[in-house]
């Protein structure tokens, strides 16, 4: 069977017709005044999903969370959990909670009376509330560090505390705001991982803000682009990355090329553009695209190979020459400028230590790529 990116976990709901999503906002319009934050947007999630919302500042991906959660109601539309509308129902009586970008722990308390405030709140008797915070202080593996306080704690255990506390009272639904936002790069690496086994070991729905899209492609089941408070996209991150709905799309995700012109011909199964400059590209994956229109073929730098000679037998082949090289020591990224003058990045895996062509600025180069190493995107 063939299949786009490799695969996470054998979980997708989504492509079952009889499967019942868990939430779902539907026509979903939030306003601020004059100002639309989310616009018309629709949008289901599914029981124990690893959901990502991702877009960039400003998109409304706050204001979604927020509106799930209780603090803001939507100016028309509904949003539905387990088939009953939200509206109307206080934060406190959704089975949804929310950490904060901030963790927002109460600094006078150690990380044991932090993780058991919200049960103690709700009169949870006190040999269940000792019990259920050893238990979280061992999800967390935070046991010997119970009796300290947020201060004498590093950023990464703050956040694992903040984590604690929010699943303690077993919500069904935990919404993450840029949950690792204060961590640095490494710890970051490291706790999407641990977040990923914890949803996992919960069996949890975890709704996640982020505007970091290696964070949505490494923990996410599905990801939702958003926009102007619209949905662009919602698919998993192996279908986000090789199957781009749009320009947009496949800009914001990773590095893309962009190889402009009009579709010259079409068949049922493949296509041929020609550039501005004449050049033709035999695609497959042409989707929608008629004779005549103008589409821009998406085809990501790993997709290209490079080469000092010009190859035998490949369906596309261009002539450029290199026109500026980055060595990153596990690849190298050439950018590579076409005859007509466009500049294409591509990338190589330095998979052995010797290069076998090499290659340096101002060299002759040629590249080229297989008919199904992109998509042509008419949006
Ligand atoms: P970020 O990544 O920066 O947090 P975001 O995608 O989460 O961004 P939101 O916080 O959802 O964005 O905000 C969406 C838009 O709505 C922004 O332009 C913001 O200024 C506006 N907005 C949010 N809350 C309010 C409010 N209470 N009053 C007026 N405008 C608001």
């Amino acid at each position: 069977m063939k299949s786009l990116g490799s695969i996470r976990r054998s979980f997708s709901p989504w492509t079952d017709p009889a499967a019942k999503p868990y939430i779902v906002f539907e026509n979903v319009t939030k306003k601020f005044g004059d100002f639309t934050a989310v616009n018309d947007l629709s949008l289901t999630i599914y029981e124990r999903e690893f959901f990502a919302l991702l877009g960039a500042s400003g998109c409304g991906k706050s204001t979604l969370l927020r509106m799930l959660a209780g603090f803001d109601e939507p100016t028309s539309g509904r949003i539905l959990l387990d088939g009953q509308d939200l509206r109307g129902i206080p934060p406190y009586r959704r089975p949804v909670n929310m950490m904060f970008q901030s963790y927002a722990l109460f600094p006078h308390m150690s990380v044991e009376q932090n993780i058991a405030f919200g049960l103690k709140q709700e009169g949870m008797p006190k040999a269940d509330i000792d019990k259920r915070v050893a238990d979280m202080l061992k999800l967390v593996k935070l046991e010997q560090f119970a009796k300290r306080k947020p201060h004498q704690l590093s950023g990464g255990q703050r956040q694992r505390v903040a984590l604690a506390r929010s699943v303690a009272k077993r919500p069904k639904v935990l919404l993450l705001d840029e949950p690792l936002g204060a961590l640095d790069k490494k710890l970051r690496e490291e706790t999407q991982f641990e977040l990923m086994d914890l949803q996992q070991n919960l069996g949890l729905t975890f709704v996640v803000v982020t505007h970091d899209q290696e964070e949505a492609m490494t923990m996410a089941d599905r990801i939702a682009i958003l926009d102007k408070g619209q949905v662009m996209q919602v698919a998993t991150p192996a279908e986000v990355y090789e199957a781009p709905v749009s320009r947009f799309v496949a800009n914001f995700v990773g590095n893309v090329n962009m190889l402009e012109g009009t579709v010259a011909e079409r068949s049922e199964k493949t296509a041929t553009i020609t550039g501005a400059s004449g050049a033709k590209i035999r695609v497959e994956n042409a989707g929608d695209a008629t004779a005549g229109s103008t589409v821009a073929f998406a085809i990501r730098p790993e997709k290209i190979k490079v080469s000092s000679r010009k190859p035998d037998g490949a369906a596309n082949v261009m002539e450029g020459e290199i026109y500026d090289l980055a060595y990153l020591g596990d690849m190298t990224v050439y950018h590579v400028r076409l005859v007509d003058g466009q500049v294409v990045k591509a990338s190589a895996l330095n998979s052995s230590r010797i290069t076998e062509d090499p290659l340096s600025w101002n060299d002759k180069a040629w590249i080229s790529f297989a008919p199904d190493a992109g998509v042509v995107l008419t949006r």
